[in-house]
């Protein structure tokens, strides 16, 4: 025989108040805001009521029927400006308290409120029309314009109902209308109640989707970033490679032109490094080439680019520094070499390298390619001239 689903129904419950609990503060803020704006609304036009059955009041005769209920509805809307202009000014006042005990019962408190006023409503109507729909109308309006969690919701369409039931005897004594009106009563709240769910779950699916999207987003983006990086930086020294270093030259001497400062590359290679290869394997080569990076890196500006053209070739871009300058620097890189033999398990490597020079000023205008292939050539002489050299 076929199980009933009590334990699938369960689960949904569970997994409904999980979702609920992730949402509830947005819910409170949504609902501070609704109360912000629609506050000041329900002030109006109950103010408007008030015009109208003040006026109406004071024209009737006092002591009938008409005149009593003219009376007792500008006394409710009074009551109920007043109670909304609290509402409204509670929901300013609780800006940033939409996580607090009160921020969150607003929603709750103004439903509850408002129902209210709309039962005192209809029992006074009741002196003149057996029509409740004004009660009708609260319902699904509060229903409508605040996110309710579902079984706090119920506790108020139980307690509101109670009081509409006993409220409306008050005033309706005609038994059949009295019944009628109950029942038409449980109507309204089951109505306002199923609309209640059935909004607050949409509001909980869609906020709960947003935060998904945000999340996805903010991963897809973290993951552009490093792509970006990747393919802007060396992946084994996290200089910038080739492609970049040589855009971003461009660029730079385009700026030096325009300023009128000299620009010096200086083209850096590794001496007799398929020895360290060689000798210590490549893992080892690897390191010293991290480590290269570091020194060249860690000595030249801040304002410098540093570059690794490939295999054991670095090239840094010296804005606004003549060709003297770059050989001094060059010299102090190439000591710093020299005196820092590479880290590497238990032992230390030393490298040394030899650098090629070249400058450009404002006025001559060469471009990177002329710059590089000079800086090449002058690098050919320091390896020719017996390496770990400057020329
Ligand atoms: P020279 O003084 O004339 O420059 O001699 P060299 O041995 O440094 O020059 P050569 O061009 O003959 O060899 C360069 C070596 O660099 C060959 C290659 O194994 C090594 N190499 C290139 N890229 C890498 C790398 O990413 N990691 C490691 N470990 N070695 C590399
Ligand atoms: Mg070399
Ligand atoms: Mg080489």
């Amino acid at each position: 025989m076929h199980r009933p689903h009590f334990p699938d129904l369960r689960l949904l419950l569970q997994r409904w108040r999980a979702e609920h609990a992730l949402v509830v503060d947005e819910a409170s803020a949504s609902n501070l805001q609704r109360l912000r704006w629609l506050g000041p609304l329900l002030a109006v036009l109950n103010a408007l009521h008030i015009v109208v059955f003040l006026v109406l009041a004071l024209r009737s005769p006092a002591g009938d029927v008409a005149y009593r209920w003219k009376l007792g509805l500008l006394l409710v809307h009074t009551g109920m400006v007043l109670g909304v202009v609290c509402c409204t000014w509670a929901a300013y006042h609780l800006r940033h308290g939409h996580r607090s005990l009160a921020g969150r019962s607003m929603g709750l408190v103004a439903a509850g409120f408002i129902l209210v006023c709309a039962i005192a409503v209809v029992s006074v109507d009741q002196w003149i029309t057996p029509n409740i729909t004004p009660f009708l109308i609260a319902c699904l309006g509060v229903s409508l314009a605040m996110y309710l969690r579902p079984v706090p919701a119920a506790w108020l369409y139980v307690g509101v109902y109670l009081v509409f039931y006993q409220a409306i005897g008050w005033t309706q004594h005609a038994p059949e209308l009295l019944l009628s009106n109950r029942l038409n009563g449980i109507t309204a709240c089951v109505m306002g109640w199923a609309l209640s769910v059935l909004l607050w779950r949409k509001f909980t699916t869609i906020s709960l989707q947003q935060t998904q999207l945000a999340k996805a987003h903010a991963e897809l983006q973290s993951k552009q970033k490093e792509l970006e990086r990747l393919t802007r930086q060396d992946g084994l020294t996290g200089l910038f490679n080739r492609n970049t270093f040589v855009e971003l030259s461009r660029s730079e001497l385009k700026r030096a032109q325009r300023q009128g400062s000299t620009t010096t590359i200086l083209l850096l290679d590794l001496d007799h490094f398929k020895r360290v290869n060689d000798t210590w394997g490549h893992p080892a080569g690897d390191a010293v080439l991290r480590h290269v990076a570091t020194l060249a890196s860690t000595t030249v500006r801040s304002t410098d680019l540093v570059g690794r053209l490939g295999g054991e070739e670095f090239i840094v871009l010296l804005p606004n520094t003549s060709a003297e300058a770059g050989r001094k620097l060059a010299e102090k890189l190439r000591l710093r070499l020299e005196g820092a033999p590479a880290p590497w398990e238990k032992a230390a490597i030393a490298v040394t390298a030899s650098f090629g020079l070249a400058s450009t000023t404002a006025e001559e205008k060469r471009d990177f390619e002329t710059l590089y292939t000079e800086a090449d050539k002058a690098l050919y002489l320091a390896k020719q001239r017996g390496r770990n050299r400057v020329v």
